[in-house]
């Protein structure tokens, strides 16, 4: 592993960033090495998929980790399901795809999310009525001592963007094992989803990975163009008696197990902050959860917008929002 002072951090929204430390894992002998380096100088290890959730602070402290072990193994095939396991260092819409065209089935309404696989797990990626910790099996990770564990589903606390990886830093993911259908699993609940399909008598699994590409491409601002790391802040969880009182309101509510999510954009929008833009950061007029920064913005200037975003809602609905991406110092 090529271990580099001053190291260029990637990431979605665009923030110039550099970590003390820093270098690419390609197989688990460098996560050893990484390892190796941050016990002998004292140092913190922090690991980096594609940038793509995360708010990064001008400098990092410690050695960061861009992973990038890459591979496809079936480890398990029957007539129907297959059992894959997947290098944290591959590209997740990259793999969504794959799997299409070898015919596994069930991550079609995750296609075109950013990011790396390993990240994946970590906040438990949805959308669109799925998510990742439904196919996931286990998560193959190397703790901070150095020892290679297998993580079982059952012991991965999946939840609505979280899991048990959210609160052990010091794991590193290097490959994610996933059963995949080989047999097609439509789940097209999601309304909006529904609509764009309601022409089509039976759709077929590519046929909803388009429709989600197609839904995902029209109403969310392309990093590449208008920086930004997607959701800004998660959908809040109520109980029966706030969602009674919420929808009194006008507001949408989505059953979630035995509690409410709430739309944490129309909690924006109707807080007044749809579009709303102060200097380079500003909410996305066709999306108002994800906030952009439109070129020069800094991480100070994206915290205290999106502290007053929050401010706002709380203000009005009595609703705290939370964030999503993880912000790195
Ligand atoms: C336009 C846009 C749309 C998005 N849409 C969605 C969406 O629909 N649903 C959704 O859930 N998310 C969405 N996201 C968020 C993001 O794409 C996902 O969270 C993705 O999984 C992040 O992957 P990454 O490789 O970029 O992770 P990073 O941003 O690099 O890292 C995210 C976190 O995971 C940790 N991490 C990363 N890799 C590892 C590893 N190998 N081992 C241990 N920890 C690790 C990091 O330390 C960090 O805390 C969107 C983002 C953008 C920019």
């Amino acid at each position: 592993m090529n271990i580099q002072p001053q190291y260029a951090l990637e990431n979605t929204f665009g923030l110039p960033s550099k970590a003390q430390w820093g270098g690419a894992i390609e197989q688990i002998s460098d996560v050893h090495e990484a390892l190796d380096f941050v016990q002998t100088n004292n140092l913190k290890l922090t690991c980096l998929g594609a940038g793509s959730n995360v708010i990064l602070q001008p400098q990092l402290a410690g050695l960061v980790c861009s992973i990038r072990i890459t591979g496809v193994v079936v480890l398990e095939e029957t007539d129907e399901f297959v059992l894959v396991e997947v290098g944290a260092g591959a590209s997740w819409h990259e793999f969504v795809l794959e799997s299409l065209s070898r015919s596994w089935f069930g991550l079609e309404n995750l296609a075109l999310i950013p990011g790396l696989v390993g990240a994946g797990p970590v906040q438990n990626i949805g959308a669109y009525g799925v998510e990742l910790s439904q196919f996931v099996v286990a998560v193959n990770v190397v703790d901070g001592e150095g020892a290679e564990r297998q993580v079982a589903h059952k012991d991965c606390q999946f939840a609505y963007r979280s899991s048990v990886f959210k609160a052990q830093p010091d794991w590193i993911i290097v490959s994610v094992v996933l059963r995949l259908s080989k047999l097609p699993l439509i789940e097209i609940s999601y309304p909006d989803l529904e609509n764009a399909l309601k022409d089509l008598a039976a759709p077929s699994p590519e046929d909803v990975a388009q429709g989600v590409i197609g839904l995902r491409s029209g109403k969310l601002p392309n990093p590449a163009e208008f920086a930004n790391a997607g959701s800004f802040f998660k959908n809040p969880i109520v109980n029966g008696e706030q969602s009674i009182e919420m929808q009194a309101q006008g507001f949408k509510a989505f059953a979630h197990g035995e509690v409410f999510k709430l739309s944490a954009a129309q909690l924006i929008d109707r807080a007044g902050w749809k579009g709303i833009r102060r200097g380079d950061v500003g909410c996305w007029p066709q999306q108002p959860l994800v906030i952009v920064n439109y070129g020069g913005a800094s991480c100070s200037d994206i915290l205290s917008f999106a502290e007053d975003v929050a401010h706002g809602v709380k203000e009005q609905y009595q609703i705290q929002l939370e964030l999503e991406p993880s912000v790195l110092s």
